[in-house]
């Protein structure tokens, strides 16, 4: 098969090296409109049950990955001055840019030709090809050269974010609540590397404009922010781009992954989290793969397994069909039930935190009980002390977690739809 990839991202790479390994005669070009060694955002989380499915793709590139990844299994909050421990899962993470380097290289030695350096602007500057995957990310060209073909729809969430790193190397996934005379901001942290940590900061709209962070430079932010996390940052400083982004690709996270909106004057730049779905992921022979298909808020880690595990999808329906409809049909009918538990938990997640005061009265024990249940469809309708009870409940007493599992839809079922609301649980940080 003739095949062109747009976009030089996880799900891009990874399908190319899926599809190389199925079958070597498949001609397989990716475009990537960045220089090697050069991506925005810092480093991303994920489970270890997608190093096992991505060990029956190709082991190579899960033990490359596996080797490059840190591991965590605490949860820290700190909460105002208090500072709370959670044993949890085993949790991973990886810098984004060597995810990537790692995935060009696998992906070059198998022989497929990644053109870095390259844009695809319009539709005639794709090669003829038998499949064209638009994996350029959420503000997909190629699906945007297609209105109306996928029946996209965008919705912008509520609260401010920026996708900052630190030399602050968290040993556990953390999290930093303070409150301001503006208002609650916090932080989600973790290493990635030796050196560096993740640190995305979230808050309302309110907070953001009364701290005056709508009309602050880009230095300003940021020596502001640190100051407000000194404590769990140890002084540490906040930066909005890695020391080598070469291409100054971090600018691309402020119109990038989930992006939209941004700072004042070209400064640090403040986005709201955009949650995309497409009616259909194909058209003709262009087929929506990753975040040019769909996202989910970043408080739940999941869009780069989820773009990993379109791709691996894709290579495999296409192994399975003759005829490129079916195989298209096969893949989005798969990816669209895998995905729809995983998108309720992340418009869940992403209103939990939209809603952080009704919490932050509890003991920090039962805050941090309910954060890791923030995406129960149940959470929200219920006195958050009352769910607190019948959670700790449940975890004693069987016949209550029975209860609990019937009540949740049954209660759905009976409430008022609420707007983007949908049912179901999912995992997540
Ligand atoms: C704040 C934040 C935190 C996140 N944290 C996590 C996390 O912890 N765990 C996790 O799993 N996910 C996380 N994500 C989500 C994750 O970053 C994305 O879901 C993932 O990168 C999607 O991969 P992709 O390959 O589909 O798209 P992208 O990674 O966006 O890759 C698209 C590529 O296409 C290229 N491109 C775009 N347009 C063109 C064009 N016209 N021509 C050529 N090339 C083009 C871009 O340069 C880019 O390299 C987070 C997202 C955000 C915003």
């Amino acid at each position: 098969m003739r095949i062109a990839c747009v976009g030089g991202g996880p799900a891009g790479l990874y399908f190319s090296i899926v599809m190389k390994s199925h079958d070597p005669d498949h001609d397989i070009t990716v475009f990537e409109r960045n220089p090697a060694g050069s991506t925005y955002g810092w480093g991303v989380t994920y489970w270890g049950d997608l190093l096992e499915r991505l060990h029956r793709h190709d082991p190579q590139t899960a033990r490359a990955i596996s080797e490059h990844s840190v591991r965590w299994t605490d949860g820290v909050a700190h909460i105002g001055r208090q500072r709370t421990v959670h044993r949890g899962d085993e949790g991973f993470s990886i810098g984004r840019r060597r995810l990537l380097d790692i995935l060009a290289e696998r992906a070059t030695e198998l022989g497929v030709d990644v053109r870095f350096d390259h844009e695809v602007r319009e539709l005639d500057q794709v090669p003829q090809a038998d499949l064209v995957v638009a994996c350029d990310g959420v503000n997909s060209r190629l699906r945007q050269l297609r209105p109306g073909e996928f029946g996209t729809a965008v919705t912008e969430e509520r609260n401010k974010y920026i996708w900052l790193g630190t030399s602050k190397v968290f040993g556990s996934f953390t999290f930093a609540f303070h409150e301001t005379p503006a208002g609650w901001i916090w932080f989600y942290a973790y290493g990635f590397s030796d050196e560096l940590s993740t640190c995305i900061v979230e808050c309302s709209p309110e907070t953001w404009i009364g701290l005056g962070l709508d009309r602050a430079d880009e230095d300003r932010t940021l020596e502001l922010l640190a100051r407000i996390f000194a404590e769990p940052l140890e002084g540490h400083a906040l930066h909005t781009r890695t020391p080598d982004d070469r291409a100054g690709a971090g600018s691309e996270a402020r119109a990038g992954s989930g992006g939209g909106g941004g700072g004042a004057g070209g400064g640090a730049s403040w986005l709201n989290f955009r949650t995309l779905t497409n009616a259909t992921w194909h058209h003709d022979n262009i087929v929506l793969v990753g975040d040019a298909a769909h996202t989910t808020h970043y408080s739940i880690g999941a869009g780069t397994t989820l773009a990993l595990e379109d791709a691996a999808a894709l290579a495999d329906a296409l192994g399975r069909h003759r005829h490129l409809p079916q195989a298209l049909a096969s893949y989005e009918r798969e990816r669209k039930s895998a995905l729809a538990p995983v998108q309720s938990a992340a418009r869940y997640s992403a209103q939990w935190y939209e809603s952080l005061p009704r919490y932050l009265r509890l003991t920090p024990p039962q805050f941090f009980t309910l954060l890791g249940q923030r995406h129960s469809p149940l959470m929200p309708h219920l006195p958050p002390l009352l769910y607190y009870r019948l959670h700790q409940a449940t975890e004693e007493f069987g016949p209550v977690r029975s209860l609990r599992k019937w009540l949740g839809p049954k209660l759905m079922e009976a409430l008022p739809a609420r707007s983007g609301s949908g049912s179901g649980s999912g995992s997540g940080r």
